[in-house]
Protein backbone atom coordinates (compact mmCIF):
# COMPACT_ATOMS: atom_id res chain seq x y z
CA UNK A 1 0.00 0.00 0.00
CA UNK A 2 1.72 3.36 -0.93
CA UNK A 3 0.99 6.60 1.49
CA UNK A 4 -2.19 8.02 -0.67
CA UNK A 5 -3.96 4.69 -0.33
CA UNK A 6 -3.01 4.88 3.53
CA UNK A 7 -4.14 8.50 3.86
CA UNK A 8 -7.62 7.20 2.22
CA UNK A 9 -7.82 4.54 4.69
CA UNK A 10 -7.37 6.84 7.63
CA UNK A 11 -9.93 9.14 5.77
CA UNK A 12 -12.73 6.95 6.29
CA UNK A 13 -11.49 5.59 9.77
CA UNK A 14 -14.59 5.30 12.07
CA UNK A 15 -12.60 3.52 15.02
CA UNK A 16 -14.10 5.67 17.91
CA UNK A 17 -17.14 7.91 16.32
CA UNK A 18 -18.92 7.29 19.48
CA UNK A 19 -16.34 9.10 21.43
CA UNK A 20 -15.98 12.06 19.28
CA UNK A 21 -18.95 14.64 20.23
CA UNK A 22 -18.02 16.72 16.41
CA UNK A 23 -17.72 13.84 14.39
CA UNK A 24 -15.03 12.09 12.72
CA UNK A 25 -12.31 14.69 10.66
CA UNK A 26 -8.87 12.51 10.69
CA UNK A 27 -6.00 15.59 10.19
CA UNK A 28 -2.36 13.99 9.54
CA UNK A 29 -0.31 14.67 6.60
CA UNK A 30 2.75 12.55 5.85
CA UNK A 31 4.89 11.11 2.61
CA UNK A 32 7.42 8.67 2.05
CA UNK A 33 10.39 11.59 1.57
CA UNK A 34 9.37 13.61 4.87
CA UNK A 35 12.32 13.31 7.04
CA UNK A 36 10.63 15.70 9.63
CA UNK A 37 8.06 14.01 11.98
CA UNK A 38 5.92 16.21 14.30
CA UNK A 39 4.35 14.15 16.65
CA UNK A 40 1.25 16.43 18.44
CA UNK A 41 -2.07 16.20 20.57
CA UNK A 42 -5.01 16.01 18.67
CA UNK A 43 -6.27 18.61 16.66
CA UNK A 44 -8.37 21.87 18.39
CA UNK A 45 -11.63 23.01 17.63
CA UNK A 46 -10.09 25.74 15.00
CA UNK A 47 -7.93 22.52 13.14
CA UNK A 48 -11.06 20.51 13.36
CA UNK A 49 -13.33 23.35 11.06
CA UNK A 50 -10.12 24.03 8.60
CA UNK A 51 -8.52 20.47 8.17
CA UNK A 52 -5.27 22.57 8.44
CA UNK A 53 -2.94 21.11 11.26
CA UNK A 54 -1.35 23.54 13.38
CA UNK A 55 -3.66 25.97 11.82
CA UNK A 56 -3.92 27.48 15.48
CA UNK A 57 -2.03 29.62 17.87
CA UNK A 58 -0.28 26.72 19.07
CA UNK A 59 0.97 26.32 15.54
CA UNK A 60 1.96 29.49 15.11
CA UNK A 61 4.51 29.26 18.16
CA UNK A 62 5.76 26.05 17.01
CA UNK A 63 6.82 27.26 14.11
CA UNK A 64 7.99 30.30 15.78
CA UNK A 65 10.38 27.48 18.21
CA UNK A 66 11.61 25.38 14.90
CA UNK A 67 12.15 28.47 12.85
CA UNK A 68 9.93 26.40 10.11
CA UNK A 69 7.67 28.97 7.76
CA UNK A 70 4.09 28.17 7.22
CA UNK A 71 5.70 26.66 3.74
CA UNK A 72 7.57 24.32 5.11
CA UNK A 73 5.79 23.15 7.28
CA UNK A 74 2.89 22.71 5.18
CA UNK A 75 5.49 20.90 2.47
CA UNK A 76 4.40 16.94 3.07
CA UNK A 77 7.54 16.02 0.66
CA UNK A 78 9.73 17.26 4.12
CA UNK A 79 7.63 17.04 7.15
CA UNK A 80 4.86 14.82 8.48
CA UNK A 81 2.31 16.05 10.66
CA UNK A 82 1.34 13.07 12.94
CA UNK A 83 -0.92 13.92 15.78
CA UNK A 84 -1.72 11.06 18.73
CA UNK A 85 -4.97 11.16 18.38
CA UNK A 86 -6.39 12.56 14.44
CA UNK A 87 -9.84 13.72 15.46
CA UNK A 88 -10.68 16.47 17.44
CA UNK A 89 -11.52 14.93 20.91
CA UNK A 90 -13.98 17.59 22.01
CA UNK A 91 -13.57 20.21 24.99
CA UNK A 92 -13.31 19.18 28.63
CA UNK A 93 -13.11 21.16 32.13
CA UNK A 94 -9.97 22.97 31.50
CA UNK A 95 -9.07 21.81 27.70
CA UNK A 96 -9.34 19.90 25.31
CA UNK A 97 -9.98 16.18 25.89
CA UNK A 98 -6.60 13.73 25.22
CA UNK A 99 -6.09 12.52 22.39
CA UNK A 100 -8.43 9.13 21.32
CA UNK A 101 -6.08 6.33 22.87
CA UNK A 102 -7.27 4.02 19.82
CA UNK A 103 -5.46 6.34 17.23
CA UNK A 104 -2.04 5.94 17.74
CA UNK A 105 -1.57 2.39 18.49
CA UNK A 106 -4.00 2.08 14.97
CA UNK A 107 -2.52 4.19 12.89
CA UNK A 108 0.97 5.38 13.98
CA UNK A 109 2.92 2.14 13.04
CA UNK A 110 1.80 2.21 9.36
CA UNK A 111 2.67 5.98 9.00
CA UNK A 112 5.88 5.02 10.40
CA UNK A 113 6.35 2.61 8.22
CA UNK A 114 5.86 5.01 5.21
CA UNK A 115 8.20 7.43 6.51
CA UNK A 116 12.50 7.31 5.84
CA UNK A 117 14.20 5.38 8.43
CA UNK A 118 16.47 8.57 9.35
CA UNK A 119 14.47 10.90 10.81
CA UNK A 120 13.99 13.31 13.34
CA UNK A 121 11.15 13.24 15.49
CA UNK A 122 9.20 15.90 17.73
CA UNK A 123 7.40 14.80 20.50
CA UNK A 124 4.93 17.65 21.47
CA UNK A 125 3.26 17.12 24.57
CA UNK A 126 3.49 14.73 27.32
CA UNK A 127 0.93 11.82 25.67
CA UNK A 128 3.73 11.68 22.83
CA UNK A 129 6.68 11.72 25.13
CA UNK A 130 4.83 8.80 27.16
CA UNK A 131 3.87 6.75 23.75
CA UNK A 132 7.49 7.09 22.71
CA UNK A 133 9.80 7.28 25.41
CA UNK A 134 8.32 4.90 27.89
CA UNK A 135 11.28 5.18 30.05
CA UNK A 136 10.95 8.50 30.94
CA UNK A 137 7.33 8.54 31.72
CA UNK A 138 7.96 8.95 35.59
CA UNK A 139 9.85 12.11 34.47
CA UNK A 140 8.29 15.31 34.81
CA UNK A 141 7.78 17.22 31.62
CA UNK A 142 10.31 19.96 32.09
CA UNK A 143 13.02 17.57 33.48
CA UNK A 144 12.75 15.57 29.88
CA UNK A 145 12.89 19.04 27.80
CA UNK A 146 15.96 19.67 29.97
CA UNK A 147 17.42 15.93 28.85
CA UNK A 148 16.30 16.74 25.11
CA UNK A 149 20.27 15.80 24.41
CA UNK A 150 19.65 12.46 25.38
CA UNK A 151 17.14 10.98 23.10
CA UNK A 152 18.81 12.58 20.18
CA UNK A 153 19.03 12.31 16.95
CA UNK A 154 16.46 10.63 16.73
CA UNK A 155 13.55 12.27 19.26
CA UNK A 156 13.76 15.53 20.19
CA UNK A 157 10.89 16.18 23.05
CA UNK A 158 9.44 19.75 23.15
CA UNK A 159 6.23 20.89 25.53
CA UNK A 160 3.14 21.65 23.95
CA UNK A 161 3.11 25.23 22.29
CA UNK A 162 -0.38 25.59 24.14
CA UNK A 163 -1.40 29.55 25.66
CA UNK A 164 0.38 27.95 29.19
CA UNK A 165 3.85 27.57 26.99
CA UNK A 166 3.98 30.90 27.32
CA UNK A 167 3.84 30.96 31.04
CA UNK A 168 6.67 27.71 31.12
CA UNK A 169 8.92 29.29 29.00
CA UNK A 170 9.12 32.19 31.47
CA UNK A 171 9.66 30.24 34.05
CA UNK A 172 12.41 28.16 32.31
CA UNK A 173 14.84 30.82 30.38
CA UNK A 174 17.13 27.91 29.47
CA UNK A 175 14.72 26.49 27.16
CA UNK A 176 14.57 29.78 24.90
CA UNK A 177 18.01 30.29 25.74
CA UNK A 178 19.78 26.47 25.16
CA UNK A 179 17.21 24.58 23.49
CA UNK A 180 15.83 26.21 20.60
CA UNK A 181 18.85 27.41 19.27
CA UNK A 182 20.17 23.66 19.30
CA UNK A 183 16.10 22.84 17.59
CA UNK A 184 16.62 24.78 14.72
CA UNK A 185 20.30 23.68 13.67
CA UNK A 186 18.72 19.70 14.21
CA UNK A 187 15.83 20.80 12.15
CA UNK A 188 17.97 22.24 9.29
CA UNK A 189 20.30 19.10 9.91
CA UNK A 190 17.58 16.95 8.87
CA UNK A 191 15.97 18.37 6.42
CA UNK A 192 19.26 19.27 4.38
CA UNK A 193 19.74 15.07 4.46
S1 LIG B 1 -9.40 9.55 16.24
FE1 LIG B 1 -8.17 8.11 15.03
S2 LIG B 1 -9.05 6.08 15.53
FE2 LIG B 1 -10.60 7.64 16.09
S3 LIG B 1 -11.91 7.88 14.27
FE3 LIG B 1 -10.30 9.47 14.16
S4 LIG B 1 -8.71 8.52 12.88
FE4 LIG B 1 -10.03 6.84 13.62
Amino acid sequence: MNHEELAREIAGCRACTAHLPHGVRPVASFSPTARLLIIGQAPGSKVHETGIPWDDKSGDRLRDWTGLSKVQMYDAACVALVPMGFCYPGKASGGDKPPRPECAPQWHPRVLDVLPDERLTLLVGTYAQAHYLPGTRKMPMTERVRAFREFLPRFFPLPHPAWRSAIWMKQNPWFEAEVLPVLRDEITRILET
